[in-house]
């Protein structure tokens, strides 16, 4: 990837922490975003240093916009502006529909979608003025199957594929792209927090045999970030080991 300015919200851990550490060894400058999550993202940041990237460590609630625009001004007096903006901040508070509060239910929006409204629009006009402007939202599987217990987390996600769609046609007048990795099940905490039953029926039904690798979602984060992806947009990426849905 030629070097550019990325911002990865939820850096600090899992998938976006995988993203992070690929952009840097590909070169780039990375703003890691965390919520609460501090030492971790410091330890992000000091691997992508040791692996000769530059990277900083930036602090927001993604569904605060005082806190996104605090951000967003670290970002800028670190690197100035950005070319890549990844939408990966997520939470889930699993519970049948039937239980499910209006707090539950509130709680995952916000991040997912409220979180990704505040972000894309304080980068917005970065992305658009960057020579090959990205946005790529993380998505996931569950959006399209939906899933026992995550009424909101399927809501959320499913509302990122509208948002993804909708600004891809917006960014096109640009000339800037934006798109969408649908993950299926990766070996994160999100998932090592399931009881180990769904994990191993998960991997039954996985045609590839087992859950992934946050590395091999990384990889297409990393292409579509890239020049090489420059007439894609709109477009939901499913990265499942072949699950069908
Ligand atoms: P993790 O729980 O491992 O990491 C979540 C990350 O999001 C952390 O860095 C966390 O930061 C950050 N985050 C959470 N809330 C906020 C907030 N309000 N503001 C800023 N950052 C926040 O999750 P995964 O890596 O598994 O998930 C990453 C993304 O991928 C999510 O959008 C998730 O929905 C999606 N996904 C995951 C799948 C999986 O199987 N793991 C499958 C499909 C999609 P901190 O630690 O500082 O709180």
């Amino acid at each position: 990837m030629d070097a550019k300015t990325c911002v990865v919200t939820g850096g600090s851990r899992g998938i976006g922490r995988g993203i992070a550490e690929r952009f840097g060894e590909d070169g780039c400058s990375v703003a890691v975003n965390y919520h609460s999550s501090e030492a971790a993202a410091a330890e992000v940041v000091e691997a992508i240093e040791a692996a000769g990237g530059e990277a900083v460590a930036v602090q927001a609630d993604v569904t605060d916009p005082e806190a996104v625009g605090r951000m967003a001004a670290d970002v800028r007096e670190a690197f100035g502006s950005i070319d890549v903006l990844v939408n990966n901040a997520g939470i889930n508070q699993d519970v049948f529909f039937e239980e499910m509060t209006h707090e539950q239910w509130e709680a995952v929006l916000d991040v997912h979608l409220d979180g990704a409204f505040h972000c894309t629009q304080t980068f917005y006009d970065d992305i658009v003025e960057a020579p090959d402007g990205r946005l790529i939202n993380i998505s996931s599987i569950v959006a399209k199957g939906g899933n026992l217990g995550q009424a909101n987390y399927a809501t959320a996600k499913a509302g990122i594929f509208g948002f993804t769609r909708t600004l891809a046609l917006e960014l096109a007048r640009e000339g800037s792209t934006a798109n969408c990795v649908a993950p299926g099940f990766i070996d994160t905490s999100m998932v090592s927090d399931l009881p180990e039953a769904i994990v191993e029926q998960v991997e039954e039904d996985t045609p590839l045999g087992r859950i992934g690798d946050v590395a091999e979602i990384a990889d297409v984060v990393a292409f579509l970030a890239s020049a090489r992806s420059s007439f894609i947009t709109g477009e939901v990426i499913d990265v499942n080991g072949g699950m069908d849905l």
